[in-house]
């Protein structure tokens, strides 16, 4: 960090999951800056709190303590239906297994968030408008084509395709991808992972990707790790630096 203030930011959260008798405590103090413009990801085992930790961060869940600011403001603190309103303008989300709903063409799948943002009024009004910016996702996602199919008549890849065009909807300003490429083969992975990157660089869409692929890391800025809940020092990916050391040799 460079003394900005980051985007999101998380200090000290936990989290403990009491089943029956036994209590898990899966987070013990999470500390995590994301900055804007950023591509994070987040790695760590299966059953670290990967999921956990997305699902606090975009306020779906609240954390037993600890704070969570997006720019400065908190936000795990605020009532129900302020955390609704937020989460769906502020936060984009998209999972391993796509969740699209089955009985709506990929359009109206797109469009879902919007309609749940919107009044009816509202709705009505900016529909022309929501359709369009509906319509240019899915030509940016490359699912022009399969515009009136339903998922089941899609692809793992062009489910996921449209998952993103759905998170983006209501023009987030984080999307949160939980093991976006976890249920699908290398190549549509590598498209996903490619897509993903390509709207993080040109459109300056802050992410956060949890997973525990450490192939994937490598096309993100930064990676952390969630060991015994807590997040361990970041490290720099090794990505290219444009260093100037050779000029003029
Ligand atoms: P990851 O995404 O890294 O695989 P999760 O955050 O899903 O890990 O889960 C971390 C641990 O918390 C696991 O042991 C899981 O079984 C447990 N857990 C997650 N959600 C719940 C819940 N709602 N109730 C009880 N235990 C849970
Ligand atoms: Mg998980």
């Amino acid at each position: 960090m460079d003394g900005t203030m980051p985007l999101l930011s998380a200090l000290n959260l936990r989290k403990t999951y009491v089943k029956f008798a036994n209590r898990i405590e899966v987070l013990r103090g999470v500390d995590l800056d994301v900055a804007e413009g950023e591509f994070l990801s987040v790695i760590g085992n299966s059953g670290s709190g990967k999921s956990t930790m997305l699902h606090l961060l975009g306020t779906l869940d609240r954390p037993d303590d600890g704070c969570i600011h997006l720019e400065g403001r908190r936000i795990d603190n605020l009532s129900a239906k302020m955390r609704d309103q937020l989460r769906n303008r502020t936060f984009g989300f998209i999972f391993q297994f796509y969740h699209l709903l089955p009985e709506m063409n990929l359009l109206e799948n797109v469009l879902t968030p919007a309609l749940i943002t919107h009044s009816f009024w509202s709705w009505w009004q900016h529909r022309r408008e929501l359709k369009k910016q509906a319509l240019e996702l899915i030509d940016r996602v490359g699912l022009s084509h399969r515009l009136t199919h339903r998922p089941k008549e899609l692809s793992g890849g062009e489910m996921q395709r449209a998952a993103i065009a759905r998170a983006l909807i209501n023009r987030p300003r984080v999307l949160l991808a939980d093991e976006p490429t976890g249920n699908l083969d290398t190549a549509n992975g590598q498209h996903i992972m490619k897509l993903l990157r390509d709207l993080n660089q040109q459109e300056g869409l802050t992410i956060v990707m949890v997973t525990h692929n450490l192939d994937l890391v490598h096309d993100t800025d930064r990676m952390v790790k969630l060991t015994d809940g807590r997040v361990e020092a970041p490290e720099r990916n090794s990505i290219p630096t444009f260093a100037t050391a050779g000029i003029g040799t």
